[in-house]
């Protein structure tokens, strides 16, 4: 196992045992529950936009590791950022996660969000890495439809 590799399980046990941003948020102006049936995970997100800024951002839930800690760097990411910049990380992270073994990480557009390039390895837990993504995107459509990875 390379340092690498070794270092970025270590920030998602981190981040798996102490979320970031972990609780329910008041007032929140959109929401969305998300629901991975295969592993059994589900996070419901919170978001205050503040006109097109997400201004503040939580999460509640429970899951595998790989679901929390992601759910935890998703937030840690996307606080302060425009609609379209988060839509775009979650591009960015979905093509990291679904893509080839060997295919490039952009370390410098995805930030810490790049520790889960270990997770396109194990097609089972892409699932897991994306729901928070999924549903947050769901929370800024503001469907108000539970989302499945299923
Ligand atoms: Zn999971």
């Amino acid at each position: 196992m390379s340092d690498l590799r070794e270092l970025y399980q270590q920030v998602i046990i981190e981040h798996s045992r102490n979320p970031r941003n972990f609780r329910e948020l008041e007032g929140a102006s959109h929401s969305a529950e998300g629901y991975n049936p295969l592993c059994g995970d589900q996070i419901t997100v919170y978001v205050v936009l503040d006109g097109d800024r997400v201004k503040d951002i939580a999460f509640k839930g429970m899951g595998c590791a790989i679901s929390k800690a992601s759910a935890s760097l998703m937030t840690a990411a996307v606080k302060g950022k425009t609609r379209a910049e988060a839509e775009d990380l979650f591009k960015r992270f979905r093509e990291m996660v679904t893509g080839k073994h060997d295919a490039e990480v952009d370390e410098e557009a995805l930030g810490k969000l790049a520790v889960f390039s270990g997770v396109r390895e194990f097609p089972v837990r892409v699932k897991c890495a994306t729901l928070a993504w999924h549903t947050l995107h769901a929370a800024l459509e503001g469907t108000g439809k539970p989302v499945s990875t299923e």
